[in-house]
C-alpha cells in the first residue's frame, strides 16, 4: 500500500492489509511457506516528522537446517520507524525522535510504500539458526537417514590424528 505523508495531519493514519506472499521473492531459501499475513498500523505526524508503527502476524514454515524437515510456527512482530524524506537532512524534531533509537526509513516524494517494509520484516523474522527442535539429531552424513526417526550402522571414520596432521600438511585433507 502506498500512503501519502502530506495528507496526514492531526489524526494518525491507520491502515490494515492482508497479504499473501510467495516466499521465493524474499530470497531466503529457508522460508518454504507463509500463511496469510495481517499487516497494519499507524503513521503519526509528530509535527516535525512521521512516525511509522506497524504490526504483523502470520505463520511461517521453515526448513530445519540439520534434518531438512519443515517446521512451522506463528510469528508476531512489531516495527517502529522514523520516516525521513529522501535527500533531506533530518529536521531537529526528527533528530529528537531518532535519539530514541528509532531506525530511519527514507521515503521519496512524501509517499511511503508499505510493501518493501513488510518484505524486510519477513526476512528479519527468520532466525540465524533454524532447527525443528533444539536437540535435532540431523541426517547421517553417510547414508542420509533421519537420525531423529531411524538409526543406521554407519561408523564415524576413525582417523589416526598423526595421519590427519600429515594429510593437512600436504593439503590433501578432504
Ligand atoms: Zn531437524
Ligand atoms: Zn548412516
Amino acid at each position: 500500500m502506498r500512503i501519502r505523508l502530506d495528507r496526514i495531519s492531526d489524526e494518525p493514519f491507520r491502515w490494515e492489509e492482508r497479504r499473501r506472499i510467495e516466499p521465493s521473492i524474499l530470497e531466503r531459501p529457508e522460508i518454504v511457506g507463509l500463511g496469510e499475513i495481517t499487516w497494519g498500523g499507524t503513521i503519526t505526524n509528530t509535527g516535525t516528522g512521521h512516525l511509522f508503527q506497524g504490526k504483523l502476524e502470520y505463520e511461517q514454515t521453515l526448513t530445519c537446517q540439520r534434518c531438512l524437515a519443515e517446521t512451522s510456527g506463528p510469528i508476531q512482530a512489531e516495527v517502529e520507524l522514523l520516516l525521513v524524506s529522501d535527500g533531506e537532512e533530518p529536521t531537529e524534531g526528527e533528530l529528537e525522535l531518532e535519539a530514541e533509537d528509532l531506525d530511519v526509513h527514507y521515503v521519496a516524494d512524501e509517499i511511503v510504500d508499505t510493501e518493501p517494509l513488510l518484505f524486510e520484516q519477513l526476512q528479519l523474522n527468520v532466525p540465524m539458526r533454524v532447527l525443528c527442535r533444539e536437540a535435532c539429531a540431523g541426517l547421517c552424513p553417510h547414508c542420509g537417514i533421519d537420525r531423529n526417526r531411524d538409526s543406521c550402522d554407519c561408523q564415524e571414520p576413525v582417523v589416526d590424528p598423526r595421519w590427519a596432521a600429515l594429510r593437512g600438511l600436504r593439503g590433501l585433507e578432504e
